[in-house]
């Protein structure tokens, strides 16, 4: 199962079987795009991605898709 987050042009994937919720996506991000929703990732705020790619390169499950990335 996975989530998909779209908006102005950005697609963000986050695969809920490979995210272990350890919230590493949610500290890096500089402009606070990613919650824990019952201990998975989400991306409520991605209207404020400025498509850095920092959550892609620090997730260590390899969980997110960016397609800026
Ligand atoms: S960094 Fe990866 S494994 Fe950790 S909460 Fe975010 S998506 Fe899940
Ligand atoms: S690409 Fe950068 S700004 Fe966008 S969600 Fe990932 S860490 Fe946040």
């Amino acid at each position: 199962m996975a989530v998909e987050e779209f908006k102005d042009g950005v697609t963000i994937r986050i695969d809920c079987e490979k995210c272990d919720g350890c919230g590493d996506c949610v500290e890096i991000c500089p402009t606070e795009v990613y919650k824990l929703v019952e201990s998975r990732a989400a991306a409520p705020n991605i209207g404020e991605c400025i498509e850095c790619c920092a959550c892609v390169e620090v997730c260590p499950e390899g969980a997110i898709e960016h397609d800026a990335c």
